[in-house]
């Protein structure tokens, strides 16, 4: 398998990277975390710059870039902002791909353009109070009232519905099918009457809101929903490891943002007369956050490719997820391990590493959840 990057994905890279000099320098990080705020003015960049449709087809208005190309662009993203990152993943990239692989062709003319162009953005719910891990277990319910859908219960944990102009709302359509059989994937109007939307107080990624979402008799025509009824947990499955890539490739940049920070600040902190580098301690620290961060981009790259050449990669896309979130989070720990008293300042950025960092493994799969995915590939007959 050839790891190296073609002339267009190092282009891509380098002028990403010039822009997010320019465009996104630390300060405006740090104004967005501290004040909550949604990145918009990066957003209307990035869209002029074309680079909202690399997950959608030139036909739709995109780019039609391949796995590896987003995974190199949200390597890149978070390396600078990762709660922009996990937003162009959660408003973006879900969207893109849902309706891309699932909708009709009048919701992909009507809606991917707007999404590439970045005048809509999207949020999903799967998550309700009782159903976590065990997602389809979900029991919102979605029932056929004349030629409308009729929705009634309660979402959680439902990144960036604040900025929404629509939420992938999963609902069940079918109460005596299996579990897994009988539910749908809505394109719910967040203004629609019934919809309540309650923000939630959270550790980290400040940028990216977090919300409970309340459904009352909430109506919804016949023909919104993505994919056919009943097929919802279907498709969410096969664009999973594909997902998971994404998820990958944040926590690669991010966690290659914390070793770069820990390399500047130990060349800089002197005790007992000694740059704080020189000690031997340290100077383990750093080395297995390269180790680490140089498996899990390999990893990430590995289940990227398998991705675009279409083999099957659930076991590898789980173990570049895992792989990649748990090393975010030790070089986060570790990184406020060699910043000592200073990183728990809050005008330091590894605080908010530490912060930001556990959603890693939470968000695509708990690492519980993805060891069992590993497992359970490694134990198949
Ligand atoms: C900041 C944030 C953003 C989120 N954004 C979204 C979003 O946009 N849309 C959305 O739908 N959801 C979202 N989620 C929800 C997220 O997907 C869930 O939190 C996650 O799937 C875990 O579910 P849970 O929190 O209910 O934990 P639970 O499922 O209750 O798990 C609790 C503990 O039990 C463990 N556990 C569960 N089952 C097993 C098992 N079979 N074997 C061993 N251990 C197990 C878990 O690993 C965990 O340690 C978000 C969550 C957070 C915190």
């Amino acid at each position: 398998m050839d790891f190296d990057l073609n002339d267009e994905q190092r282009a891509m890279r380098d002028a990403l990277r010039a822009f997010l000099l320019k465009e996104c320098p630390i300060e405006y990080v740090r104004e967005c975390d501290e004040k909550e705020a949604y990145p918009y003015e990066l957003y209307e960049k990035l869209a002029a710059q074309g680079w909202l449709g690399i997950p959608i087809a030139e036909e739709y208005g995109g780019t039609g870039g391949s796995c590896m190309d987003l995974v190199l662009f949200l390597e890149e993203l978070a390396r600078h902002f990762e709660a922009a990152a996990n937003l162009y993943y959660t408003t973006i990239v879900i969207a893109a791909d849902a309706i891309g692989h699932f909708g009709t062709e009048a919701q992909k003319r009507e809606l991917l353009p707007k999404l590439a162009a970045g005048k809509l953005r999207f949020a999903f719910s799967l998550s309700e109070p009782n159903s976590g891990s065990d997602a389809a277990s979900l029991r919102t319910r979605a029932v056929m009232d004349g030629n409308e859908w009729l929705i009634n219960g309660q979402k959680m944990f439902c990144s960036a519905a604040q900025v929404a102009d629509y939420i992938l709302l999963m609902a069940r359509t079918d109460t005596e099918a299996p579990k897994h059989k009988g539910i749908t994937m809505f394109l719910l109007d967040p203004k629609a009457p019934g919809v309540e939307i309650r923000r939630l107080k959270k550790l980290g990624l400040k940028p990216m809101d977090l919300n409970e979402i309340f459904l009352t008799d909430v109506r919804v025509p016949a023909d919104a929903i993505i994919g056919e009824a009943n097929k919802g947990w279907t498709n969410v499955l096969k664009t999973l490891d594909y997902e998971r890539c994404c998820l990958s490739g944040v926590n690669v940049g991010a966690a290659q943002s914390v070793l770069e920070k820990c390399l500047a600040y130990s060349q800089e902190r002197e005790q007992f007369g000694q740059k704080i580098s020189s000690f031997q301690l340290t100077r383990a620290k750093l080395a297995d956050m390269e180790m680490e961060i140089d498996a899990a981009r390999l990893l990430t790259y590995r289940s990227a490719t398998l991705v675009d050449k279409g083999i099957a990669n659930n076991k590898e896309s789980a173990i570049g997820n895992l792989a990649s979130s748990e090393t975010y989070v030790r070089a986060a720990l570790n990184g406020m391990r060699i910043m000592g008293g200073w990183g728990y300042l809050m005008e330091y950025d590894m605080q908010r590493h530490f912060r930001d960092s556990k959603l890693a493994e939470i968000g695509g799969g708990t690492s519980e959840i993805l060891r069992i995915v590993i497992s359970r590939e490694m134990l198949k007959g």
